[in-house]
């Protein structure tokens, strides 16, 4: 992950290579995370109770009928306009951040939900996908339910939560492209966050959220922290660190049931982020091995996810963007 030139360049992530965290962070996160805190509200709660698990899942089904949404095919932006068109449906503060890498004109679709103050709470998901047998077969068939059609559909349901509330800071949405072939869309869009100087609190990333079976329980998620162990920056280690107990609290006060273990973030698009300083969390199901027959492969399907673990996810998530983004209770 070596810097060059104005863009630094990562290899096409694969997960599978990941670091696992370390045992003396969970031994000391464990001694803070234990029980529900004296923050949780109703408000939040019955905000929570609102995403709703038939959304999620009818999105994956649309976003999955793509025959694939590789980044060099022209379904790409195609698949922007279905994300665009989505959001559009309850706010209009959709753009597109439009770039380019080598010969492919690209977007990254872009939802602004402006708070009281400038300071930016980050959601993320890629939306394109890729197989590993053939990663430049712009042909075949590559479905990408949960890499990452969960990621996205997740946070387009809480988008339309968030979209009628207000909030404090200002909650931003953002799904890329081109993050299977090197992070390409994250990394452009962190750049531009940097020249334009946008005071961005923090990036919390979701990327395959939704296949059980390959952590301690069929309940719990990962969530990705800063540890040390990636990344090239050490001064958002311990913020992201901070954040991602209080996302494990999030679920902790408002999901029962779901249960948070901890790993380092890697391989996916909160690294640009964390290669300019800012302070990086996400969201993973451990799924990305080489024992899951559907890693990137056509079986990548809606019938092989769990649906409900990823409305659990979902709620935590956005329990953590109205608790963090300091929602308006009224
Ligand atoms: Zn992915």
């Amino acid at each position: 992950m070596a810097c060059k030139g104005p863009l630094e360049s990562y290899p096409p992530p694969d997960k599978r290579k990941s670091p696992r965290i370390s045992h003396e962070f969970l031994k000391r996160t464990r001694q803070r995370v234990i029980r529900k805190s004296a923050e949780k509200t109703n408000f939040i709660g019955s905000q929570v109770n609102l995403v709703i698990r038939n959304n999620i899942s009818n999105k994956i089904d649309s976003l999955t009928t793509f025959h694939n949404r590789h980044s060099k095919s022209p379904n790409i932006n195609i698949a922007a306009e279905w994300i665009m068109n989505e959001l559009k449906q309850f706010d209009n503060n959709v753009t597109y951040h439009e770039y380019v890498q080598g010969n492919h004109q690209l977007r990254n679709v872009v939802y602004h939900k402006q708070g009281a103050t400038d300071k930016i709470l980050l959601f993320c998901a890629h939306y394109d996908t890729i197989l590993n047998t053939r990663r430049e077969d712009i042909d075949a068939r590559a479905p990408g339910a949960n890499d990452n059609a969960s990621g996205v559909c997740s946070l387009l349901e809480i988008s339309r939560i968030i979209s009628k509330l207000d909030f404090e800071l200002s909650l931003r949405f953002v799904f890329f492209s081109g993050e299977e072939q090197g992070l390409w869309g994250s990394t452009h869009y962190a750049e531009a966050i940097k020249e334009r100087n946008e005071d961005l609190y923090a990036v919390i990333n979701m990327d395959m959220c939704a296949e059980p079976g390959f952590l301690s329980t069929n309940r719990t998620t990962y969530v990705d922290i800063d540890d040390g162990s990636t990344g090239l920056v050490t001064t958002n280690n311990e913020p992201s660190q901070k954040l991602g107990e209080k996302m494990e609290q999030m679920a902790i006060d408002y999901v029962p049931g779901l249960n948070v273990d901890y790993d380092p973030i890697d391989a996916s698009d909160y690294m640009p982020f964390e290669a300019r300083g800012y302070v990086c969390i996400g969201a993973y199901d451990g799924s990305a091995v080489s024992e899951n027959s559907h890693y990137h492969s056509e079986t990548d399907l809606l019938s092989n996810l769990d649906v409900e673990l990823l409305t659990s996810v979902t709620k935590m998530v956005l329990a953590f963007a109205l608790t963090e983004g300091k929602v308006k209770d009224s």
